[in-house]
């Protein structure tokens, strides 16, 4: 019988297939009690478990140098669990005790952590918790004598294009092997938006829906599924209908993305000839051959706070200057613009770092971003000789994050100088005129745009925090996620201001927020007079695709007409007609 589960779909696209179950090890484990002389034997059995695991992530590690960032740093956290006394030494004593099994022991230790991680305030850290599961995971399937890898083998006779894997949850690393294994899409019980496994599907482009709740219960192997992971839909058994029809939007989606491939290296340009800019947002250097594969003319924002997450100490200098040049050198004369670290609110510091105290309670409010950096002069100052030295192998460009004050650009460019005349008392070389941006985010300093425009060589806009500051709401909190709205009249009327004044004013502006990115705002932005977009690189041939369509002379009157409407639905209809 056919039936529905709802979920998040966390990333787009359709896959029809067979579903394939994943065993879920932590519940299979049973309590035995062993005898006084096994109780060595059984701790050495533990050690060898760990020990495997971890050599399989430091492999997993090597052969995904090129790989997503985040990638990397969940591998990292989870090499980092296992090398926590909490979850290795507690076991070993846990067994010595009760004299239990290793399997029976690492279950109750990980439930212990797993209840700590709840009642973390930081949803991030709360979220970890599902990395303590996963790794535990496989270091119980290691115990149990069924590695990861081999719990996701195909039934012979199926070919894995044909299987969904359908999972409790999925450690990264079971995501990394997706790569090698070609499934067709994977979902899972639990997991949220800002979960990794979420994170990493959409970065991998496999189309999934997570938070399921029970669809491991209520799917049997072998049923065929629908996967529809832009609505987070999931058909169990479909009629023959159904299944045609997906068939059909399955064909088409990959048809676009065929077509879409070709405009790799064509001008981006609209009809009446008006060059418009694409640029790739990134975390870390990692994601420069992914910005290049998806035809970016360069970095609009370099997010540098990433090198500093997920660690007790702080990158120096010369760690900085590795990654920067890395980029530039990646990026092969195109501009890469790199934004000084905006850490402190949602990207919060690691406990152990020197700093982490000092950033307060309210932190979207708080000592963040441009703030933070004016606050810890040796750390803003470590990173801006960093930026300047990479500066002599290629263009780059500084962004100045959450600015609100001019007295905070005067402090920033005296930083600067201070910087650059460290470097050239020490002869060392740098583009003496690099150029000075700020991030357009926080609506006072949208509204008082001239303050900026005087000062800055060019402006950016940050979106996300714009809209989360102009409506007051947490850009983290999903329980008000429905009234974070990207064309509410009031941030359309800010977006619009910006850009218009820069315009006069002959600074070049960009916006580098997720509305650059989706492209039914693209005639939107244009018509606004929008010319430079930065973007996750998975969006940019798609935006690419509606410049090329776009009329930008015919599009400013109609956006300017639009504008005049405070009415959501109207907005809403207007911009349904905008893109017909
Ligand atoms: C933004 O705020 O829109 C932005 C691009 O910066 P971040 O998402 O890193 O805050
Ligand atoms: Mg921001």
């Amino acid at each position: 019988m056919s039936f529905t589960l709802h979920g998040l779909g966390v990333s787009g696209g359709i896959a029809i297939g067979r579903a394939l179950l994943m065993s879920h090890a932590t519940l299979e484990v049973s309590h035995l009690t062993v005898g006084p002389r096994m109780v060595d034997r059984e701790i050495a059995r533990f050690d060898q478990a760990v020990a495997t695991v971890k050599s399989e992530l430091a492999a997993m590690k090597e052969s995904t140098e090129h790989a997503p960032a985040e990638l990397s740093a969940f591998i990292d956290i989870h090499t980092m669990f296992l090398e926590d006394p909490e979850l290795i030494d507690k076991p070993r004593e846990i067994i010595r005790a009760r004299r239990c099994n290793a399997e029976w022991a690492l279950v109750q230790q990980m439930e212990q952590l797993v209840a700590q991680f709840e009642q973390f305030d930081d949803p991030y850290l709360r979220e970890r918790k599902l990395d303590v599961r996963q790794v535990v995971e496989r270091v119980i399937k290691e115990l149990l004598g069924h590695p990861s890898r081999a719990a996701m083998k195909a039934d012979k006779g199926l070919k894995e294009e044909t299987l969904v894997v359908v999972a409790h949850d999925l450690s990264p690393a079971d995501v990394i092997s997706f790569k090698e294994h070609r499934f067709a899409s994977f979902i899972t019980d639990v997991g949220g938006a800002t979960s990794h496994t979420a994170i990493l599907a959409r970065s991998m482009a496999i189309p999934s829906v997570v938070g399921l709740s029970n669809a491991r219960s209520l799917i049997r192997d072998g049923e065929v599924l629908i996967i529809d992971g832009m609505r987070g839909v999931v058909i169990i058994d479909p009629d023959e209908r159904v299944l045609e029809e997906y068939q059909l939007r399955k064909n088409q989606i990959e048809l676009e993305k065929t077509k879409l491939k070709r405009l790799k290296n064509s001008k981006s340009q609209t009809i009446d000839g008006i060059d418009v800019a694409l640029y790739a947002n990134i975390e870390l250097p990692v994601d420069t051959p992914e910005a290049l594969e998806g035809g970016a003319e360069g970095i609009g924002l370099f997010r540098t706070e990433f090198l500093f997450l997920d660690r007790g100490d702080m990158p120096d200098e010369q760690e900085q200057y590795e990654a920067y040049k890395k980029v530039v050198k990646g990026m092969g004369g195109r501009p890469v613009t790199i934004r000084t670290f905006d850490l402190g609110n949602d990207k919060d510091l690691h406990p152990d770092s020197s700093v982490h105290d000092r950033v307060k309670t309210n932190p979207a409010l708080g000592r963040r971003a441009i703030r933070l950096s004016l606050a810890e002069p040796q750390m803003f100052q470590t990173q801006l000789r960093a930026i300047l030295r990479a500066s002599k192998f290629g263009p780059i460009k500084l962004l100045i994050p959450m600015l609100a004050h001019a007295h905070e650009i005067d402090q920033t460019l005296a930083a600067l100088e201070q910087a650059k005349s460290s470097l050239r008392g020490e002869k060392v070389a740098f583009d003496e005129d690099i150029q000075v941006g700020g991030m357009i985010e926080i609506p006072a300093a949208a509204l008082a745009i001239g303050l900026f425009l005087r000062r800055l060589d060019f402006l950016s806009i940050g979106t996300n925090d714009l809209i989360q500051y102009t409506l007051a709401i947490d850009r983290s909190d999903e329980q008000v996620a429905s009234l974070y709205d990207p064309l509410h009249p009031a941030v359309l009327m800010l977006l619009a201001h910006t850009i218009s004044s820069a315009e006069k004013a002959n600074v070049p502006v960009s916006v580098c927020g997720e509305m650059a990115g989706d492209p039914l705002l693209t005639r939107l932005f244009l018509g606004m007079g929008l010319r430079i977009f930065s973007m996750h690189p998975s969006q940019i041939l798609k935006v690419k695709n509606r410049v090329l369509k776009a009329n930008a002379g015919e599009l400013a009157p109609t956006v300017r007409r639009m504008l005049r409407q405070e009415e959501p639905g109207k907005l809403r209809e207007a911009l349904e007609k905008l893109n017909a």
